[in-house]
């Protein structure tokens, strides 16, 4: 299934639903679906201090339940995400998970670890409707829209191989989350706030990982932006604008027919002034296309003395793509351009690039 050139799908296919999940609850909605089993209440706070604390879900060894409870206890942690296969590169501290979901549509998430911190790349839809023409998930479609805890297993999958020490640095702990994965998580935004809230939420409704560790990727679905700036959640937004000008963004981000450069840029600022946090500008850098002196001018002129960094990314090659990442030489004088603005810049790292598990490369095939 692949999208003819900019065309935009914002509705997941109907598709039947994944089993309900602990962690798509609330903690008031645990206690009443515990109810519903025929337990005490006070069994959710057990069952969710064994998932999100303790990170597991084998009710045989949580001996503080009685036997009998045990059992009905599990319909509430099915299992909803299967390995297919795992890649893994420098030294083992960068991983690609292969997952396959309940009906066999297929996510990948990606595990960082860097001296200082550990961040999980996660999907939010299988697939994506945005189309973007330099993104290898955005050529497939959109298969369908993921649940709160197919999102939030990825994490908890992530949390346990890193508390088990088997991803190299010894035992450790997820510290940040990047939707950054598969999909547009703010096309499918009930499921996605949703996760958000059990990440961050502290044991036992949820993770207990820091707002500030979160950032929630878009390529700018404006209202939705308003809408996440209202749920008082302190995570940060990064925004995929790749192009300054209109006549490119176009192109190179579908979505911009609907919401040019300016109205998405001022609902980036408006999310900063509510939220007090530094929006990140995401600029993937394409060889001739995107990384003129210019642009990197008009880029600057948009976005100095605004609560906000640049992060550009040196494209990273998609299967039948004909763009390829800036000149050395174009790239430095891209960011020169932006520091002379006095705009905060970085070029990411390309983690992950020779297991396809950087930024666009995740395609999810077996
Ligand atoms: N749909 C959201 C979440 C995906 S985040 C969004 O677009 O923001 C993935 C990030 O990688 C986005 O900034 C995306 O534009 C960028 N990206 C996509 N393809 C890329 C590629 N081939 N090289 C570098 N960055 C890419």
């Amino acid at each position: 299934m692949s999208q003819p050139p900019g065309q935009l799908t914002f509705v997941a296919p109907r598709r039947a639903k994944p089993a309900r999940h602990l962690a798509d609850l609330s903690m008031a909605d645990r206690r009443a679906a515990v109810a519903e089993l025929g337990e005490k209440a006070f069994r959710a706070d057990q069952l969710s201090r064994h998932y999100f604390e303790r990170l597991t879900t084998d009710v045989s060894a949580m001996t503080d339940l009685p036997a009998g409870a045990r059992e009905k206890l599990a319909a509430l942690l099915p299992s909803l995400l299967t390995p297919v296969r795992e890649l893994t590169t420098d030294g083992g501290t960068t991983r690609k998970t292969l997952w396959r979901l309940f009906d066999g549509a297929l996510v990948e998430s990606v595990l960082m670890r860097y001296p200082d911190r550990v961040t999980m790349c996660v999907s939010s839809q299988a697939g994506c409707g945005m189309n973007c023409p330099f993104c290898a998930t955005g050529q497939a479609g959109l298969t369908r829209n993921m649940s709160t805890a197919e999102i939030v297993e990825q994490v908890v999958a992530g949390a346990r191989a890193l508390a088990a020490g088997e991803v190299p640095g010894g035992p450790g702990r997820v510290s940040n989350v990047v939707f950054m994965g598969m999909g547009e998580p703010l096309a499918n935004y009930k499921q996605v706030i949703g996760a958000v809230r059990r990440l961050v939420e502290p044991a036992p409704h949820g993770l207990g990982i820091s707002a500030r560790g979160v950032t929630v990727s878009t390529v700018g679905l404006v209202p939705a932006i308003g809408k996440l700036a209202d749920e008082g959640l302190p995570v940060t937004l990064a925004l995929s604008l790749h192009a300054p000008d209109d006549e490119l963004r176009d192109t190179l981000v579908p979505i911009n027919t609907r919401w040019k450069v300016a109205e998405v840029l001022d609902a980036a600022w408006a999310y900063a002034a509510r939220t007090k946090r530094r929006v990140s500008i995401e600029y993937a850098l394409i060889k001739d296309v995107n990384d003129q002196e210019w642009r990197a001018d008009l880029l600057g002129k948009l976005v100095k003395n605004k609560l906000v960094h640049v992060n550009l990314i040196p494209l990273n090659p998609t299967p039948g793509s004909k763009w390829t990442a800036s000149r050395p030489e174009d790239e430095r004088a891209f960011v020169r351009r932006l520091k002379f603005h006095g705009v905060p810049v970085t070029v990411r790292d390309t983690r992950g690039r020779e297991i396809d598990g950087a930024c666009g490369q995740l395609a999810a095939a077996e």
